[in-house]
Order: C-alpha cells, then structure tokens, then sequence
C-alpha cells in the first residue's frame, strides 16, 4: 500500500535561494579531503570541520579523526582548524607541538580575528556579540589575552560595565540572526554611542544572503522545514527566523526525522539548507516529501552565489 497522501498532490514544495553549502564551508572540507590524499589517513580534525552530522561521518569514513583537544593528536600527525577558527592559545600549542597545521579557518571569520587584533594594538576592549560556547566565539574571544567582553542579549549589554567608554568597540559571531544583532548593537550604541563598528559588519554574506531567502520564502508557506544539524549556529536562526515570520518550522538532520503530520493538509512547504548543510540532503527531504504525496516543487529565485576561497598553501594545488 503506497504512503502517498493523495490530498498532497497539489501541494508544492517551495526551495529556497540561496540554500546550503557556503564558500566557507566548501573550502572546509576540501581541505580535510585533499589533505588525506596528500598525507594518508588518519588525519586529526579538530573540532567538527562544520556542524553537520552527514559531512562529519563522511569525512570519518574517508580518514578523518575527529578530536577535541590538541592532546589528542599524536606527535608528528597532521591537524586541521574546523571552519570555525581558534584562538591563539591553540594555534601557538600546535606550534609548540610541532604538529602539522592545516587552517580551515572561514577567511571570513579570520577577518574577524585580524580585526580584533588591530583594535587591541589601538588599545580598544571589544565587545563581541555572540552565543557563548559556540566554537567560534571561543576562537575570536581567544584573539586577545584581556579585554574581550562577550555578550548574547540586550541584558547583558545593560550590565556591561568597562572602564574607558571611549574606547571600546564590537565584532560579531558570523552567523547571528541579522535582526537580532541589530538590536543589540542599537543597545550597545544607545549606551556607548562613540563605539567603533566593523567597517564592513561580520555577519557574513551567507548567512545575510540565507536569512534574506527565507524572508522572501517563508510568507508564502504554510510550513517551513530547514537542513541543518542542532549545533549549527546558522542553521538555527533560519529556522527561528521562519518561526518568528508566523510559520511553523522544523529543523531536520534527515529525510527521516520528518512527521508527515508537519504537512498534512499544507497547500506549500518551504524547503531550505543551513550554510553547512549538503545539497544531497535537501534533495533527500524533496524526495521524502515525494513519497509522501507531494508533486509539485518550484525553486524561488534569489541570489546566485558565486564566491569561492583559496586553499591554504600547500594543498591549492589540483588533486
Ligand atoms: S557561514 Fe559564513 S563565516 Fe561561516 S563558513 Fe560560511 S561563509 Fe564562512
């Protein structure tokens, strides 16, 4: 007997533009694979080199070793920075170490951290909006011994308390909710109004180009379900960001975590990826919503990305 619902057939899944993988994030994982054609397995990651679960396992199965502390890494073995970034406290361990570094490191993010280094040599504190714990925050927190202040919400701006208001300035996680960071940097320009701003903002242009797609997507949806594992920061604010548009929204790792109880009835389903969320499996979640009786699929228009990082020295050249 077929799982189809026949009230689903004219139902149309709706795809957002742009969707999944970000330059950043295809760069990641170029490196963990040229590097393992270049070396051999194993090769240590540390961190996960982008927060999904499919990429992760199918970077295990090719030779990856996923670890979280440098300690971890026998001596002599190569070790590549996720995407996310570190601070210099572990760069200078694997220095110290003699361990080989491949950086993964989002050049986006490592605007971030060059940034942070110049407005502490200008003997600026930053203030840096971020979710705390997450990995790229603790990176960019690391750029400097002292005077880094890391704040999530508006209260904590309203507790902030440093000694020279003149000089002071702000950096950004790259993956925030581009509403919400402008709330809280309006916060902390109200309270610090001679603060210094990045002169381009760090949300980087993924998550801009990602939240405005949904944006664009979400009102004309009954439903929207995002690509994206629980610990991607980016994946998260598309998710919320439908939610907060009036749309019930779901986040799913795979095809299978969907309750065909989500679409029941529903005349458009929204579709879309988080930055580190592959194709293959928005197209899995298409498929699945297939069997489950949908007919009809239409990618919006939007932006088309064309950006695209160097390699690191040493592995840029072709496989
Ligand atoms: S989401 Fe942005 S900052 Fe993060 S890896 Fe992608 S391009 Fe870089």
């Amino acid at each position: 007997m077929s799982i189809a619902d026949t009230t689903l057939a004219e139902t149309e899944i709706l795809l957002a533009q742009p969707r999944g993988f970000c330059a950043g994030v295809d760069r990641a994982i170029e490196i963990v694979e040229r590097a393992i054609k270049l070396h051999g397995s194993p090769i240590y990651v540390r961190h996960e080199i982008v927060h999904n679960v499919y990429v992760v396992e199918d970077l295990r199965k090719k030779g990856a070793i996923f670890i979280e502390r440098l300690e971890e890494v026998p001596a002599g073995n190569t070790v590549i920075f996720s995407a996310h970034g570190v601070s210099k406290a572990v760069r200078s361990e694997a220095e110290s170490r003699g361990l080989r570094v491949y950086d993964a490191t989002c050049p986006l993010v490592t605007k971030v951290h060059i940034e942070v280094a110049k407005m502490r040599q200008d003997g600026f504190d930053i203030v840096m909006i971020g979710h705390k714990g997450h990995p790229e925050v603790e990176g960019t927190m690391g750029q400097a011994g002292e005077g880094m202040h890391l704040v999530e919400d508006i209260e904590d701006v309203q507790a902030l308390q440093l000694a020279d208001p003149e000089r002071i300035a702000f950096v950004t996680q790259t993956t925030l909710s581009v509403d919400d960071a402008a709330e809280i940097i309006g916060a902390l320009k109200a309270k610090y109004p001679s603060i210094r701003e990045p002169k381009k903002q760090d949300i980087c242009y993924a998550t801009q180009n990602r939240q405005d797609a949904v944006k664009f997507m979400a009102p004309q949806c009954d439903v929207v379900i995002v690509v994206g594992s629980p610990n991607s920061s980016n994946s998260n604010r598309l998710r919320e960001l439908a939610e907060k548009l009036g749309v019930p929204s779901y986040m799913v790792d795979s095809p299978d975590q969907i309750d065909p109880s989500w679409v029941k009835g529903k005349r458009r389903i929204g579709v879309t990826a988080g930055a580190s969320a592959p194709e293959v499996l928005a197209q899995a979640v298409i498929a699945r919503l297939r069997e489950l009786g949908v007919r009809n699929v239409r990618a919006l228009e939007g932006i088309e990305e064309n950006i695209a990082f160097p390699l690191p020295r040493g592995l840029g050249l072709p496989a």
